[in-house]
């Protein structure tokens, strides 16, 4: 621990944002870095308790709390704190594949965790990691490791993104062949195809995919495992498969006018407007344009936000964003004490952007939508909704209950749906026999991550259900492990 009184003398700083009505003009990340002086000043927080929580990731009430990948973030804040950023490095990449990810778009259980918090505000560990990670690229610290010797076994990895990327980067260090499919043009998941790119820049993730690809990944895109690309000539051509394919299946709200033009799921959405911009910059015109329309986003997670933000960015009319559930508290209630993750009200850069255009957050909260109806032309003109309580039933759970007289109509003509997700799609599974657990994931143990067909595995949220990148990294690292094992009799792999 570089200074003992760190925490005591410093306040927390994070890195600026390009404000609202500014950043909204673009579609590029809006945070400015602290400088270099001032994050070893940030690292110098760090107190080194002697009981960490930060890089525990340990489930407290079914959330993590601390790290899922087991940062090793006090060394590394001490590291920043003197300045030697380039060990910092080496610490980092000890834990994590992909630290641009996480340090972009990671929540930060780490930071929810950390024992400063406990009386001040935390040390801010998710910008420190970023800048490590960021300098070393910038310095040109980081170059294609390909590993000096081959074992001759080949692997298939299904599924491009944070799972399946760190998988095979791990298989590929302990010496096999990793082939990745992906049934997208792009490789990277929801890295690429889901989070917007003013949250995550896809030139860092090409940036990624083009080194693991110069340490002998081989990447195959547009083919889709088990509808253009035989599941058979998968079996016969590789020693082992590791199946990362995530849970894209979207909850869908069958109500009366789902139908109707204009209305739809978010992943569709989203997945266009990126494509679009990457390929063209929007000049092809082929994404769901939101552009002087009123949007209406139905869920209040962060799928939800990123649909305000890209709605905002396309020149929406108007954008409202409804929760069925009621307001988080703004400070932790008695029953989500530290160092459990924080279930407090977050404003995220969608809710920013919608309130300095409005003058209004945009959540509308504990509110039901009960049908759409269209104009003469079988498009979206409007939104029925009720205000909803949740009462207990006679079975102590808690149900919605409508509130009398509550009902109202709300003009619209986007709705997009981003209720959550019901599990993975199930075309490979069904294909190669693959058990599933009672949400439809594919069922293999967390830390065996085998499934019932023998050399077949699965991991990140094909495995255990819309997640976050954090944990997909985790998963892809540690059924790295398990396949090397598998293969070999023993792994050397962390
Ligand atoms: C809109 C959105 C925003 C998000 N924002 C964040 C965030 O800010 N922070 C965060 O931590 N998490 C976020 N998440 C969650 C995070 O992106 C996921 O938890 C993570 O990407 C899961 O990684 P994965 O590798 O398991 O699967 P995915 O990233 O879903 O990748 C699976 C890949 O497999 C491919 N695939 C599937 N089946 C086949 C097949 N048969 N053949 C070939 N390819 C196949 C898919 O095309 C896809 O590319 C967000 C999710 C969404 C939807
Ligand atoms: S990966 Fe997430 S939880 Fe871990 S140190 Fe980084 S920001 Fe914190």
């Amino acid at each position: 621990m570089g200074k003992p009184t760190g925490f005591i003398e410093h306040a927390r700083e994070v890195a600026s944002e390009a404000s609202p009505l500014v950043r909204i003009g673009h579609w590029k990340e809006f945070a400015t870095p602290l400088t270099q002086d001032k994050l070893q000043v940030q690292g110098s927080r760090c107190m080194d308790c002697g009981i960490p929580f930060c890089h525990t990731g340990s489930l407290i009430s079914g959330m993590a709390a601390g790290c899922p990948v087991n940062n090793l973030i006090p060394e590394w804040n001490d590291l920043v704190y003197r300045g030697q950023w380039r060990e910092a490095l080496d610490r980092l990449h000890k834990t994590n594949n992909f630290p641009e990810f996480t340090g972009r778009v990671c929540p930060a259980p780490c930071e929810g965790s950390c024992t400063v918090g406990l009386k001040d505000t935390p040390v801010t560990i998710k910008s420190i990691e970023k800048a490590i990670i960021d300098k070393g690229f910038d310095e040109g610290w980081i170059k294609p490791e390909p590993p000096e010797t081959r074992t001759g076994k080949k692997v298939a990895v299904v599924g491009s993104g944070p799972s399946g990327l760190a998988a095979a980067a791990q298989l590929n260090k302990a010496g096999h062949w990793v082939t990745v499919f992906e049934r997208a043009d792009r490789v990277g998941g929801l890295l690429m195809y889901g989070i917007p790119n003013m949250k995550l820049d896809k030139k860092y993730v090409q940036r990624r995919v083009d080194l693991l690809e110069a340490e002998g990944i081989a990447f195959v895109t547009g083919a889709h495992v088990g509808v253009n690309y035989p599941i058979e000539k998968l079996q016969e051509e590789f020693d082992a498969i590791v199946l990362c394919g995530g849970a894209t299946k979207g909850r869908d709200l069958p109500i009366e006018g789902r139908e109707l033009g204009g209305v739809h799921l978010a992943m569709e959405f989203l997945s266009k407007n990126t494509k679009s911009l990457l390929d063209s910059e929007h000049a092809d015109r082929e994404f769901i344009s939101a552009e002087g329309k009123d949007v209406i986003v139905i869920g209040g997670g962060d799928t939800g936000t990123d649909c305000v933000g890209t709605s905002i960015r396309h020149k929406c009319k108007s954008v409202t964003q409804f929760e069925i559930m009621p307001k988080s508290p703004e400070t932790r209630p008695a029953n989500n004490p530290w160092p459990e993750w924080p279930k407090v009200l977050k404003v995220d850069y969608g809710q920013q952007e919608a309130a300095a255009l409005q003058g209004e957050d945009p959540r509308t909260y504990l509110i039901n939508t009960k049908k759409f109806v269209g104009d003469e032309n079988g498009n979206l003109k409007e939104l029925h909704t009720v205000l909803i309580e949740w009462q207990k039933n006679d079975k102590g759970a808690f149900v919605p209950v409508e509130v009398p007289g509550s009902e109202k109509v709300y003009p619209a003509q986007l709705v997009l749906i981003a209720m959550g997700f019901t599990g993975p799609e199930s075309t490979v599974l069904d294909q190669l026999g693959v058990a599933k657990d009672e949400r439809s994931n594919a069922k293999a143990d967390y830390g065996k991550f085998a499934t019932n067909v023998d050399g077949v595995f699965a991991a990140g949220d094909m495995r255990r259900g819309q997640s976050l990148v954090v944990w997909a990294i985790n998963e892809g690292r540690a059924v790295a492990r398990e396949v090397d094992r598998f293969l070999m009799g023993s792994s050397n792999l962390p």
